[in-house]
């Protein structure tokens, strides 16, 4: 394929323009440098050969850059690529070792917020786009970019895009933002998220702090709140509400051997957290299953009365809790939220109040959709093997995608896991690079021709 050998003979490109995107600060927190990094991927785009636009919804929403291109020969097929060029905040400081927007390149890598999540992935598909053009003068099948610019403070407003430009965004598949590649350079192939349902429950006894010899009279709400928090869930990790899982339908025959099949070793993972044993005591495949398909749910902080240096016998007028419960597929935010307020109520606990902060559906692609072989085929033919994940244990805005535009998602990346994305010196891989944006163009091929 000659779009191929045109990615190995202008790597410089690639490499420079990586640069200058990490060297536009874009950080969505602080709402720093996203116009001008918005302009900056159209402006990429374009002289990649794609029409690109600016999409808004409304003022203080940062921009949607979006692009397309037709396919000459095959016009009936439309991949999309979802990417965001907005990046996490740099801080600390003090730990990068050079400008955490410097883009400097030593030896086979580029480092810089951004570099690799997404930048670094943006890249590889607008390149693997004008590698296509280079070499044949048209693409395999129709492109389109959908690159937002609030995928690190939450994505808050992609649904609304994904519905109000719905036609505009029609597609037969999505390429998903990242897709990690692990210590043996082994691409992953992810093909589905988990939910996300992020609540605060908080108790008021008393107006003020008070002595603690009052403890004999006046209820401690740390206690109280610990009494709730104990009905949600055993020690084995299952969660008590009612129906929490009712929804929800077990593994297919499919996902079973993909789980069985997927490398996991369950000793390094417990060294690298220098953790003794798993959530009930769960060994080998029980863990895999767990990481691609449980529900959890995690206390996150606890905050109440003094929690300093040494002694101070205090009785707390409040008590907080924050909870993040990752939800499996088929599992409804809304519906789980109305749950935990029922099960609340039900065990007596009507003084506990309820904040929620964030719902998100799960999302997953059938392994058996054509879609997966055709990316599983480029994955192992550039990188020789590959391995299939049913579904990743974190969560990201997916749902939309597969509900509003009811499209198949699957990541796959230059995404190196140990690259530091959301740290200090994060990094990009050059030969990781390069790979992905070659096996982008064979998944472009495969996807045209429908094999
Ligand atoms: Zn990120």
């Amino acid at each position: 394929m000659n779009a191929l050998k045109h990615v190995d003979s202008h790597m410089d490109d690639l490499i420079s323009d990586l640069q200058k995107l990490i060297r536009q600060p874009s950080v969505s927190a602080k709402n720093e440098g996203i116009e001008e990094c918005a302009k900056l991927v159209k402006a990429l785009l374009k002289s990649s050969g794609l029409k690109s636009q600016i999409l808004r919804l409304k003022k203080g929403v940062a921009p949607i850059v979006f692009a397309e291109i037709k396919s000459k020969k095959n016009p009936h097929k439309t991949l999309m690529f979802y990417n965001h060029y907005d990046v996490q905040p740099a801080e600390p400081f003090d730990l990068w070792d050079d400008p955490p927007f410097s883009g400097i390149r030593k030896g086979n890598k580029i480092f810089g917020r951004g570099s690799t999540d997404d930048k670094g992935e943006l890249i590889t598909r607008i390149k693997a786009v004008e590698a296509c053009l280079a070499a044949t003068g048209d693409v395999p099948c129709n492109i389109k970019f959908v690159i937002e610019g609030e995928e690190e403070t939450g994505s808050a407003h992609i649904e609304q895009y994904l519905k109000k430009y719905k036609k505009k965004f029609s597609n037969d598949g999505v390429i998903w933002e990242f897709g990690y590649v692990d210590a043996k350079n082994r691409p992953i192939i992810g093909l589905g998220m988990k939910g996300l349902l992020f609540v605060e429950l908080t108790v008021k006894e008393s107006i003020r702090d008070a002595h603690s010899s009052l403890a004999v009279l006046i209820k401690n709400p740390a206690w109280r709140l610990i009494d709730a928090v104990q009905t949600l869930r055993n020690s084995d990790g299952h969660i008590l509400i009612k129906d929490w899982y009712k929804e929800v339908v077990p593994f297919s025959k499919k996902d079973l051997e993909l789980i069985e099949r997927e490398p996991f070793d369950q000793n390094v993972f417990k060294k690298e957290f220098g953790i003794r044993s798993f959530v009930g005591n769960k060994k080998n495949l029980d863990a895999k299953k767990s990481l691609v398909g449980d529900a959890t749910c995690n206390i996150a902080g606890f905050i109440s009365g003094y929690t300093g240096n040494g002694a101070k016998t205090v009785l707390p007028g409040e008590a907080l809790v924050k909870i993040d419960f990752r939800l499996i597929p088929k599992m409804d935010p809304k519906k789980q939220v109305i749950r935990l307020k029922k099960h609340l109520k039900l065990y007596g606990f009507d003084d506990v109040k309820i904040k929620i902060f964030h719902g998100e559906a799960a999302a997953r692609t059938d392994s058996s959709h054509p879609f997966v072989s055709q990316v599983e085929r480029a994955a192992n033919k550039i990188f020789g093997k590959s391995i299939l994940n049913v579904s990743n244990a974190g969560t990201g805005p997916m749902h939309p995608f597969v509900d509003i535009l009811k499209s198949p998602c699957i990541s796959i990346g230059s995404t190196y896991m140990f690259s530091r994305i959301h740290s200090p010196n994060e990094f990009a891989r050059i030969d990781l690079l390069k790979k992905t944006t070659k096996c982008i163009c064979l998944i472009m091929d495969n996807f045209g021709k429908n094999q």
